[in-house]
């Protein structure tokens, strides 16, 4: 059996999306080889292997949704060498008649990122999806470039490009300490024993930031349990129909295994790990059903579980060198969105490794601390 290699230029906590799709980008841009520790017995299983895998590009947070469109070129591009990945159903916001001014500014935002995208009448929606009619809404933003990802195989992708170009992945393996040297990272303390690295990237999710506290450059990223059900057949909603998310009722379905994937959106702080599944999700979500989709009232939900979102207190993710402590770099506080952005954040993360500053999104924005509200709650 090998044993875990002694040295790594770059090493990644965390094999996720973060890690994942770092290691993808650092081997592309010739930043390899490197070590990946995982440890999980395998990957994905924790928010990366169990999130809704929806791929939405109405975001009105300004970083994020130049993130995710930045990510979809590049998830294409993986799609076709390295497919099937993405189903492109497109996918509809809905709103209320007091919500037409949200979607107006998020049709602005999709037009103005070249993305397909149409603001329409209930009438006109219904038209083209008949199925609409169990839905109470007033006006829709479609956006055909909108889709589901298949998770797992976009994770095994990452990771399999990665190892391509010279990432060792180390499942098994718990980064337990930082260790620091002369003021900067050296590497880190296993089980195992230690592993010498010039870089350590903390892309640890729920974990992240807690690697680097005890040498003083902690995050304060929070980890908030969301919970997905899925239920039996949906009346007359076909498998290949869009996702839907309601913009006023925090609530969102999409077709999956026969029946829908719905969420309500629920958040509550947790610690990390696997979180218990709670009954109150399952209420939350009977009346958002109840208020909302009344023509879905009957749906029986099969199955359920719960996962986290970590998340920086101004809720954009953090990439970028620590600048408290040599050595250490972050990429963490995904939130709901590290799946669909992982491609961009991958790119995003190795550009500033090589020390380029990238032309298309400001680093400050996602910089560690650097002019960041992190006191803003959002
Ligand atoms: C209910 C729900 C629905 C979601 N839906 C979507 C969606 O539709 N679209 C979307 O884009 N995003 C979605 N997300 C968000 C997305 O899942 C996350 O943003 C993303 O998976 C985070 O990736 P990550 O790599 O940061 O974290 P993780 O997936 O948690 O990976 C971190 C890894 O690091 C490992 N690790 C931690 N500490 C250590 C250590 N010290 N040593 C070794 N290994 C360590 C962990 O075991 C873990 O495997 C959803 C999340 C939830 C909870």
């Amino acid at each position: 059996m090998p044993s875990l290699p002694r040295d790594a230029s770059t090493l990644i906590v965390g094999a996720g999306f973060a890690g994942a799709a770092t290691a993808w980008a650092l081997g592309r841009a010739g930043l390899g080889p490197g070590l990946i520790l995982e440890q999980e017995d395998t990957w994905g299983v924790h928010a990366s292997g169990r999130n809704a895998a929806l791929l939405r590009l109405a975001e009105s947070d300004d970083v994020v949704a130049t993130l995710v469109a930045r990510s979809l070129p590049a998830l294409r591009a993986l799609d076709e060498t390295g497919g099937p990945l993405l189903a492109r159903t497109g996918g509809l916001t809905l709103a209320g008649a007091a919500g037409a001014a949200e979607l107006a500014h998020l049709h602005d935002g999709l037009r103005r990122r070249g993305l397909h995208a149409e603001l329409l009448g209930s009438d006109a929606a219904c038209a083209r999806h008949p199925w609409l009619a169990h839905v109470a809404f007033a006006r829709a933003l479609w956006c055909a470039d909108e889709g589901v990802v298949d998770i797992h195989a976009l994770l095994g992708l990452y990771l399999r490009r990665a190892r391509e170009s010279g990432f060792a992945v180390w499942t098994g393996c718990r980064a337990e300490a930082l260790i620091v040297e002369g003021g900067r990272v050296a590497g880190v303390r296993t089980p195992q024993g230690e592993v010498r690295a010039g870089l350590v990237i903390d892309a640890g999710g729920a974990w992240a930031g807690r690697l680097g506290a005890a040498a003083g450059a902690g995050l304060p990223l929070r980890p908030l349990r969301r919970h997905l059900f899925v239920s039996a057949a949906a009346h007359g909603i076909p498998a290949g129909a869009p996702m839907v998310w309601m913009e006023d009722a925090s609530l969102y379905f999409r077709p999956e295994s026969g029946g829908l994937l719905l969420s309500p959106c629920d958040e509550s702080p947790a610690e990390p790990g696997v979180p218990d599944t709670h009954p109150s999700a399952a209420e939350s979500l009977a009346e958002k059903i109840h208020g909302h989709v009344p023509g879905l009232a009957d749906l029986t939900i099969r199955r359920s579980w719960a996962c986290l979102r970590t998340f920086a207190p101004d809720r954009r993710p953090v990439v970028g060198p620590d600048p408290r402590l040599p050595g250490l770099f972050h990429v963490s506080g995904l939130g709901g969105f590290g799946m669909m952005c992982s491609a961009a954040i991958g790119e995003l993360a190795a550009d500033l490794v090589a020390g380029k500053r990238p032309a298309w999104i400001d680093p400050a924005a996602v910089a560690p601390f650097a002019g960041r509200p992190w006191s803003a709650e959002r």
